[in-house]
């Protein structure tokens, strides 16, 4: 079981990482940033984890920096103001209407005849 680490490349040796890895978008910079779907915050490429086995035997993986979060490059996009707008609007949008669960049972007055 290789032991991941978060490896210390230089600058530009992880742009050309990200370059590689993220085949979704194109990065010029480690300046650029990215939005993460799965966390929701915005990322530098600077911010960006490169993990793998410094000898080369495992593939490199670039991960978000946020702990926890198990994104991979097609989960960070491009912050615009429409993708950064989303996430609010989601959350207004929580008027789903529920089912109605009090069922009042008619109190049945059955009649002694
Ligand atoms: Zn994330």
């Amino acid at each position: 079981m290789a032991l991941l680490a978060p490896l210390e490349l230089a600058e530009k040796d992880k742009l050309q990482v990200l370059q590689r890895l993220d085949k979704f978008r194109t990065w010029r910079s480690l300046d650029e940033k990215r939005y993460c779907l799965a966390c929701g915050k915005v990322i530098s490429g600077e911010q960006i984890q490169v993990i793998g086995d410094t000898r080369g035997n495992e593939p490199l993986r670039v991960i978000c920096p946020t702990n926890g979060c198990h994104s991979i490059p097609m989960d960070w996009v491009r912050p615009t103001d429409e993708v950064l707008a989303k996430p609010m609007l989601a959350a207004e949008r929580c008027d789903v209407p529920a089912p109605h669960l009090q069922d009042p049972t008619p109190e049945s007055s059955t009649a002694s005849r």
